[in-house]
């Protein structure tokens, strides 16, 4: 779960982690509002995503009419596919040198890394191509955390030694608010150094590992509305669903047997639209509620679903399909592909409602990738 740029300094302030005033703005009035009360200002997009600043989405304001009209421009704006619907507008800083500061997960170290570097800002990632010896890291014992000569070592290998008493207690809260939240990444970028010689967080990002969530249930990330909707749709209805780009929506149980369905898919020339995994033992009501979620979706233009029986059951499976078919009056092409427990009770239910299954999963792929292709809709019952 990501959070927006605001709500995550509001967690540094609560840290003690050092951030510039702001205000939010939904519209271009509260925009110069804020700037009437802070001065000159940034407005800046408030989207889950980087690279808002090359993207237009951060203004320098002077004044409260600079405000309003920067605002209004950047909540015109859609940065990386997410509409911008609210601004933060925050007393501007007179910045010396952007430092990046961050805590993310090394997969290969099996452990966090703190990352210290002096050369911050929007060009971090080409630094870290052309110049890595510039970025320091610090895999700190995920037990103990980072100790006092470890921090210090990390800041002057980033060059940083003269900041060494500033630096100190960010490094340490940065690290103890990322792991509070079981963060993939938390980061300071830029970390401005001021012209008053002080440390300022000048953005903030936040992502929660996903799988940690049942420990923050009092957590609510940026809006759910900015995720993709059928997404949001699948994790309500508790589906384990991915959206891909192509047409053929592709149902399985189990996350192999999914894959591998859509590999046969691939094989016969389709596209899948999405990996949608009902899980075991899926009862007739998943079966429903997976096939009204790909029914709800203009791009899928045929169904494909591949059931291997173990504790689930053939019986069960047809019953969700049938009843699916009826309620949603499904017009799509629908080919099913049925093996294991009760196969032979859910083959003939399947087939007495005009749905006959196919003999084997790359029979099903082939005629899923004709039927969608030609769209020809479902062939009629007893047909
Ligand atoms: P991002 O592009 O999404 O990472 O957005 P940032 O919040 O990091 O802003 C991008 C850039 O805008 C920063 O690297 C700074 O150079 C600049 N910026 C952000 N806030 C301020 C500010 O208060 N004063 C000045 N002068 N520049 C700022
Ligand atoms: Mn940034």
């Amino acid at each position: 779960m990501k959070f927006l740029e605001y709500q995550v300094k509001e967690r540094f302030r609560a840290a003690g982690i050092p951030v510039p005033d702001g205000r939010l703005a939904r519209n271009p009035d509260e925009a110069a509002l804020a700037a009437g009360a802070l001065g000159s200002v940034v407005v800046k997009a408030q989207v889950p995503t980087g690279g808002r600043g090359k993207a237009g989405g951060i203004k320098l304001a002077g004044t409260p009419l600079d405000a309003k009209r920067a605002a209004a421009e950047i909540l015109g704006m859609t940065i990386k596919g997410y509409p911008v619907r609210e601004v933060w507008c925050e007393t501007s800083q007179e910045i010396l040198r952007e430092l990046y500061l961050g805590l993310t997960l090394d997969r290969d170290a099996r452990k966090p890394v703190l990352i210290l570097s002096a050369r911050g800002g929007m060009d971090i990632e080409e630094v870290a191509q052309t110049h890595p010896e510039t970025i320091a890291k610090l895999h700190p014992d995920p037990w103990r955390g980072p100790l006092a000569f470890e921090v210090r070592d990390l800041i002057f290998r980033a060059g940083l030694g003269p900041l060494q008493a500033q630096l100190t207690p960010l490094v340490s809260k940065l690290y103890a608010l990322g792991r509070t939240y079981d963060a993939l990444t938390i980061e300071i970028n830029p970390l401005a150094l001021t012209r008053d010689g002080g440390l300022v967080a000048a953005d903030g990002k936040l992502e929660i590992d996903e799988n940690a969530m049942f420990r923050h249930k009092d957590l609510h990330g940026a809006d759910e509305s900015d995720e993709d909707p059928m997404e949001a749709e699948a994790k309500r209805r508790k589906l384990t669903y991915v959206r891909l780009d192509g047409a053929i929506g592709v149902i399985g149980n189990g996350a192999g047997l999914v894959m591998n369905t859509l590999d046969l898919v691939e094989r016969e020339g389709g596209h899948a639209a999405d990996f949608l995994d009902i899980g075991g033992g899926a009862k007739a009501e998943v079966v429903h509620s997976a096939l009204e979620l790909l029914a709800g979706d203009p791009r899928v233009k045929g169904i494909l679903i591949n059931i291997f029986g173990g504790i689930t059951r053939g019986d069960e499976v047809a019953h969700g399909i049938i009843d699916a078919t009826r309620d949603l009056d499904l017009k799509l092409p629908l080919v099913v592909r049925m093996t294991g427990t009760r196969e032979e009770e859910g083959r003939r239910l399947l087939k007495e409602a005009g749905i006959p299954p196919e003999a084997s999963a790359s029979a099903a792929a082939r005629k899923i990738v004709e039927l969608a292709a030609t769209g020809t809709g479902r062939p009629a019952a007893a047909s």
